[in-house]
């Protein structure tokens, strides 16, 4: 179900919202159906390998300081 949060109209929106006609330009449509399947997954996907990266990052910190004080 998509929404257009101008009119506040909610249900199926293509190219055009059926309520006030307006097309998809400065203000988007909200696609909640893209933001509950694909966008989302891709989202989780990001994060964990962002904290990967984090944790990958804090390990060599920590193993380069530890060094430092050897
Ligand atoms: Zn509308």
């Amino acid at each position: 179900m998509d929404r257009d949060p101008v009119c506040g109209y909610t249900g199926i929106i293509g190219d055009e919202c059926p309520n006030c006609g307006r097309l998809e330009g400065d203000v988007q449509f909200d696609r909640i159906r893209r933001i509950t399947g694909y966008l989302v997954g891709t989202l989780d996907r990001f994060n964990d390998a962002k904290k990967a990266e984090e944790r990958d990052r804090i390990k060599h910190f920590n193993a380069s300081e530890q060094m430092e004080q050897l």
